[in-house]
């Protein structure tokens, strides 16, 4: 009696030890299947420019009697050369972003600056499209965290702003510090008067190599890492990014970081110095 009073026990814990153990295996499968999706893109990515290198600069050999032929091919594989470094760029700033768990090397850092190097970083384009990018409430904002970082992101949601929208129009980068509990959020948004994005996407352009148009985004020299990079800064520095949009009127993307000296802050600051 005490044997089946004992097994009458311990059979709910052994049927939730055996749930738990499905879950992780399912959770491990999904890890697993989400890797080697992750491989399989790099590899394409990789190999499309790589291979157009190559039948390039055969061409480039075949028409060495042609001048004109010659600069054309050569014009062909800088850009291709670009985007090959273009996207080791990006997996190498991914793969950093997402290893380093703990932030390296954080500072106060004052968002106009973050702001001045975005809108450096595309000022070419912008002047190219004739669009124009004006920024306002940044000063007096600062946040806590790794300077190249944060850099990289705002950078990036600019650059996204001018790609993804015609010429001729207007790119507003605006800051405001939005009181929560704990603390407040210091917000940056970026807003864009471009093509939008469909509903059915804007969950998934946070995925890397998750693209509306692949087309249109390769011709942008864009890589699908862009706004895979901004979620994870955000996340190691305690934020987050969220999207609106309206499909043809254009985007807002906002950036979300705690103001220093919050709670939540100070929980992050505590956390680095580990
Ligand atoms: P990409 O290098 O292709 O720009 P991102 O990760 O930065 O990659 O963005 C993913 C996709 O989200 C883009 O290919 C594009 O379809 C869409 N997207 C991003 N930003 C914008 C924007 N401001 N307006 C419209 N679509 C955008």
């Amino acid at each position: 009696a005490d044997v089946l009073a004992v097994s009458a026990r311990s059979a709910p814990l052994g049927s939730r030890l055996v749930l738990l153990l499905v879950e992780d295996l399912t959770e491990a499968r999904r890890i697993e299947a989400v890797r080697r999706d992750f491989v399989a893109n790099v590899s394409h990515e990789l190999k499309t420019p790589a291979g157009a290198l190559s039948l390039l600069s055969e061409a480039v050999l075949d028409a060495a009697e042609d001048p004109e032929a010659v600069t054309r091919f050569a014009g062909r594989m800088q850009n291709e050369a670009t985007r090959l470094t273009n996207l080791i760029q990006e997996l190498i700033d991914l793969s950093r972003v997402q290893d380093n768990d703990m932030l390296a090397g954080a500072e106060m850092v004052p968002v106009e600056d973050l702001v001045v190097e975005a809108m450096d970083r595309c000022r070419q384009q912008a002047a190219f499209k004739h669009i124009t990018i004006a920024s306002g409430g940044t000063d007096d904002l600062s946040v806590w965290g790794n300077r190249a970082q944060l850099a990289a992101a705002l950078g990036n949601l600019v650059e996204n702003a001018v790609n993804y929208s015609p010429p001729h129009t207007r790119v507003a980068i605006s800051g405001s510090r939005v009181p929560v509990q704990g603390g407040d959020i210091v917000e940056i948004a970026v807003t864009d008067q471009g093509i939008g994005i469909p509903e059915m996407d804007r969950e998934r352009v946070f995925e890397r190599f998750y693209r509306v148009d692949p087309a249109r985004s390769r011709a942008t020299g864009g890589t699908g890492l862009g706004l895979a990079i901004v979620k994870h800064v955000a996340a190691s520095h305690g934020g987050e990014v969220q999207v609106w949009s309206a499909e043809g009127q254009g985007s807002t993307f906002t950036l979300r970081l705690p103001e220093p000296g919050s709670a939540r802050e100070r929980h992050l600051a505590a956390r680095s110095k580990r």
